[in-house]
């Protein structure tokens, strides 16, 4: 079906990525997956190439596209070469970069947006607590006020881009009686004494991802490094995360539809019984379902993308997107790995791989429970 949201700029715009992509990334992905992790030239090339500051002004090196719809085609090219890719720059263009751009003070952007636009400076947004990631408002790090500065103890895990960071936004809990309304957000950088890292998660998928624990013992932060006001932190992420989901659906969907390309191609051309094995009628009505379940969701996540770039996304049709679309990327793997037999299980395969990269997406982001609960509740439930 044809796409409508989508006008020529999106689309030479999307024709840019996809060159970025097979010159810079394409090349080099077994090289990440062996090395566990994304080399820092492909940041500084995502950032030559003006792709990490799509929501950035100019004036601090950022590309000010005004448009989220040329987010969600970066995010999914990114998606079309595999999730690792798309979660692991997404968590800095699409998903921290509101809090850098909304939430600070002149000089606080001119400090960390033109690192942040040339790739110079990876980051990442620590909300989960080994304690807890699903009831955000009871988060257990601690930040105290003494003096002008704060001092940060406590821990952060599975956080994507950890390991590189330069800079993570870090959810802390500043008013210790007030639950969701006494929570602040800092920017711990790179080097602040007492900021250490653990180790790099070893994950069932996304290796080439990093994805790490955090600790903070006794960190003195500035107050210049407080985004946004102190108490409303937990506000400011919650205006945030529709964004977060939404993308996180728009990876989700566009993964799926790649893997789907390419299984398409594969049951063409392999054979069992003399005929090719999509052309049995039980995999071709398979395929029939797969295909109209990508078509049908891509539907309305065109239509909450459009939505968001006039504003209007809400956070139920946000969740309902995250939701619905993590599942059916695991409907559609799944089924995808079926049709590739024995190989379907091989992890040279992309198709093993992308099963395995894609389990998660029912959990992060805030859980398909939470998702549930979220749309539960807006029933009146
Ligand atoms: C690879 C990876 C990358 C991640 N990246 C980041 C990141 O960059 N930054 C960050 O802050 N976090 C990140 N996360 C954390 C992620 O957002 C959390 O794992 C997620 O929110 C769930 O929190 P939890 O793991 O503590 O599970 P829990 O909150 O302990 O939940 C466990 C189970 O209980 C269910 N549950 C909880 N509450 C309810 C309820 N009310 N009703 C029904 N079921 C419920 C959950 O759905 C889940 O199935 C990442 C996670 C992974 C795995």
């Amino acid at each position: 079906m044809r796409r409508t949201i989508y006008g020529e700029d999106h689309e030479a715009f999307r024709d840019s990525v996809r060159q970025f992509v097979i010159r810079s990334v394409a090349p080099r992905a077994e090289e990440f997956i062996e090395r566990r992790l994304i080399d820092r030239e492909v940041w500084r090339e995502a950032g030559r190439q003006g792709l990490l500051g799509l929501e950035v002004p100019e004036e601090y090196d950022g590309a000010a596209a005004g448009d989220y719809r040329f987010n969600a085609v970066l995010i999914e090219e990114l998606a079309g070469v595999g999730m690792a890719l798309a979660s692991s720059f997404g968590i800095h263009f699409d998903v921290v970069a509101p809090y850098l751009v909304d939430l600070t003070t002149d000089e606080q952007k001119k400090r960390w947006l033109p690192p942040f636009c040339s790739g110079e400076l990876i980051t990442a947004i620590g909300m989960t607590e080994p304690g807890g990631g699903s009831d955000l408002a009871a988060l257990r790090t601690t930040a105290v006020r003494d003096g002008s500065d704060w001092i940060i103890d406590g821990s952060k895990t599975f956080i994507t881009n950890g390991y590189q960071a330069g800079l993570v936004v870090v959810a802390a809990r500043t008013s210790p009686e007030k639950r969701a309304k006494g929570i602040t957000l800092f920017a711990v950088e790179e080097g602040m004494p007492g900021f250490h890292r653990g180790r790099k998660l070893d994950k069932i998928g996304q290796p080439e991802a990093d994805t790490a624990e955090l600790f903070f013992e006794g960190v003195r932060v500035p107050a210049a490094n407080v985004i946004g006001e102190v108490d409303r932190g937990f506000v400011a992420m919650m205006e945030r995360l529709p964004q977060e989901r939404l993308g996180s659906a728009v990876t989700n969907l566009a993964h799926a539809a790649a893997v789907l390309a390419e299984t398409l191609s594969y049951v063409k051309e392999r054979r069992a019984f003399g005929q090719a094995i999509g052309s049995f009628q039980y995999n071709k009505f398979t395929l029939a379902d797969l295909v109209t379940k990508v078509e049908v969701t891509r539907a309305y996540v065109d239509q909450c993308v459009a939505a968001h770039a006039a504003g209007e996304l809400t956070a139920v049709d946000a969740a309902k997107a995250k939701m619905w679309t993590a599942e059916v990327q695991n409907q559609v793997i799944d089924a995808c790995v079926q049709l590739h037999g024995g190989y379907g299980y091989m992890k040279e395969y992309r198709v093993a791989r992308a099963w395995a990269d894609a389990r998660v997406t029912r959990i992060w982001a805030g859980s398909n429970e939470i998702m549930r609960e979220i749309v539960g509740r807006d029933l009146g439930l």
